[in-house]
């Protein structure tokens, strides 16, 4: 997927900067995975001039006679190897631009991943792509430690805009402010961090949240009462949470086809350079919808295990596994990337509805990986890489934008089907 430019930024003056807790950690470790074939390296007009003032040549960068950068839209690709690598990449997974000009003469897409700066109001929140392996297994530095290089990049990227962005919709066409919304966002957070009670019920309590906020007497609140009745709907939740035990039922049938198309969509791979055969497509789609036999391979090296045993696998996601999906969750709560301009347009339960789905999509693939290295329980290493798999594609392929896959997703994300989901793949 694409490594690029935050598109939402139009529009916004940055006054503070807020960021998901230490609890997550970040260092690029030089691994080179977003220089390579699965990232499109889109990068803006002055970074190309700037580049092109560098005065790189076609033998330096074995470009074979192609060109340096196709135009895509008002942005530009840079061109890649046909080993998928960036023509910027050198052979000791270096890049070549920032070892002869140091950081600054990098692209700014290169600069700001594995992040995504996230305008909120008055605010800008700072998300964490979990595609970046270092992210995925918590490697480096609180995220904290980024904030002087996040600062500087957050006045390129905003330099001559000015104005604070509309707040998207609560739900349908239903409005009420930032405030109210980073009040509702802070809750959210208290009910997935609270420890007394195991993920799968946090989560499912959060469904439950999600489902009585969606009610239009809210956009008469005043800011000032907000808190207090988001916190009184908390309680009640916990509540809930506490006395029901957890009663699993399988998805039906409607559910699964449609659950299992959408790890189809979360797990597609498009290397750059390369088209997919359509029928082979086609046919791992089917295979996928029809969920009988073996998984097919979703990407090159994606384990073709039973459907049957990753359906009938058992495993409490806990201990340090739990605590993975809590950072992930968490992150992507906190820095509000989960609606609006962060994702799709879409309102904020819609977006929240989307967030959670990624837990039962997130156990699923972990679980798969798991059986593949002959594990009885889910292990930290399954849940690192099922984590890169879906952040891959959340948020940044179109395919997730077109109307038809917008109806699927809020089928899914309507609150029964997602708690069936949430428990069935969570307990
Ligand atoms: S320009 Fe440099 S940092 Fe960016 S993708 Fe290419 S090699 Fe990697």
């Amino acid at each position: 997927m694409r490594k690029t430019l935050p598109s939402n930024h139009q529009g916004t003056i940055p006054i503070k900067l807020v960021m998901a807790s230490d609890f997550q950690r970040y260092d690029c470790t030089g691994c080179g995975v977003c220089c390579k074939g699965r990232f499109a390296i889109t990068i803006s007009k002055a970074d190309r001039d700037r580049i092109i003032a560098q005065n790189w040549t076609g033998e330096e960068l074995a470009l074979g006679g192609a060109p340096l950068f196709t135009k895509r839209g008002d942005e530009f690709v840079i061109a890649h190897l046909e080993n998928g690598a960036c023509a910027f990449l050198q052979d000791d997974g270096l890049c070549r631009i920032h070892a002869r000009y140091g950081i600054g003469g990098k692209p700014t897409s290169c600069r700001l991943y594995p992040f995504r700066l996230i305008p909120v109001g008055k605010q800008v929140r700072v998300d964490v792509r979990f595609d970046c392996p270092a992210t995925a297994g918590n490697e480096g530095r609180p995220i904290s430690a980024h904030r002087g290089e996040l600062l500087t990049l957050l006045k390129l990227l905003t330099a001559d805009r000015a104005g604070e962005l509309p707040t998207p919709p609560l739900f349908g066409n239903v409005k009420v402010s930032w405030h109210a919304l980073v009040t509702m966002t802070e809750n959210f957070e208290r009910l997935l961090l609270d420890i007394s009670l195991p993920l799968t019920k946090r989560i499912a309590a959060c469904v439950n949240l999600i489902s009585l906020l969606r009610d239009k007497r809210i956009a008469t609140l005043a800011d000032g009462d907000m808190d207090e009745f988001v916190s009184s709907l908390v309680s009640t939740v916990q509540g809930v949470a506490v006395e029901d035990p957890i009663v699993r039922r399988a998805p039906d049938m409607m559910e699964s086809v449609i659950f299992r198309h959408m790890l189809g969509v979360y797990s597609r791979v498009d290397r750059v350079g390369e088209k997919a055969s359509l029928l082979a497509r086609l046919d791992a789609s089917w295979r996928l919808v029809a969920g009988s036999g073996n998984v097919p391979e979703l990407f090159p090296g994606f384990p073709t295990v039973p459907f049957s045993q990753v359906e009938a696998f058992q495993d409490l996601p806990a201990g340090d596994v739990s605590l993975a999906i809590e950072r992930y969750l968490h992150t992507h709560i906190t820095s509000m990337g989960f609606f609006g301009g962060g994702f799709y347009g879409r309102s904020y339960l819609d977006g929240l509805g989307a967030i959670l789905l990624t837990y039962p999509l997130l156990l699923w693939f972990a679980r798969a990986f798991a059986i593949a290295d002959g594990q009885q329980c889910l292990a930290l290493a399954a849940v690192e890489r099922a984590m890169m798999v879906v952040d891959h594609q959340r948020g940044m392929t179109p395919l997730l934008n077109t109307s038809s896959e917008q109806a699927l997703t809020r089928m899914l994300t309507e609150r029964n089907a997602l708690r069936i989901l949430v428990i069935w793949y969570g307990s």
